[in-house]
């Protein structure tokens, strides 16, 4: 059955919401680097290529539904960043806007019985449990290394050790 209408549009607004959290990733990656921190780069880089196949899981689902994609403007990130915390702490207040975002599609879906949408929305709604508690722990341990600069090196380190995952995981 073809997607209706105002899921069409919604699916559309959360591509763009994948493609603007990807950017926002990216910003957060360059301004690591330039804080001497390679690692806590690489991990967001890693970080906006997931979201950027987020994207094209929505867009090949519109498009497999005979429905139409159609592209927007990408916000600018729009961070003032200023610590590794703070690059992190953006990102785990992104990806709570982005499973608020998810939570109002089954909403929707849910509501025009459109079933057909529940096995991508599922797998989005696992995927957000997993980033929260990801980058809440990143979060929380920068807490605890506060100034000290060994520590953070060392988170540098291992975060830096992260490898790229197969579907956007
Ligand atoms: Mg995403």
């Amino acid at each position: 059955m073809p997607i209706s209408t105002s899921l069409e549009a919604a699916y559309n607004e959360q591509i763009n919401l994948e493609m603007a959290s990807s950017y926002a990733y990216l910003q957060m990656a360059a301004f690591l680097d330039e804080e001497n921190l390679p690692g806590m780069s690489s991990w967001m880089r890693m970080q906006a290529e997931e979201e950027r196949v987020h994207a094209l899981k929505f867009f090949d689902f519109v498009l497999e539904r005979e429905g139409h994609v159609e592209l927007t403007s990408i916000a600018s990130p729009g961070l003032s960043l200023s610590t590794a915390l703070s690059a992190f702490e953006a990102s785990l207040g992104h990806e709570r806007k982005v499973t608020a975002a998810i939570n109002d599609l089954y909403a929707l879906a849910t509501d025009e019985r459109d079933f057909a949408s529940y096995p991508l929305l599922n797998w989005f709604v696992e995927e957000q449990i997993e980033e929260e508690s990801t980058v809440g722990l990143i979060v929380e341990q920068l807490k605890m290394i506060g100034d000290d600069r060994t520590a953070l090196l060392m988170l540098d380190r291992e975060l830096g050790a992260r490898q790229p995952s197969a579907e956007g995981e």
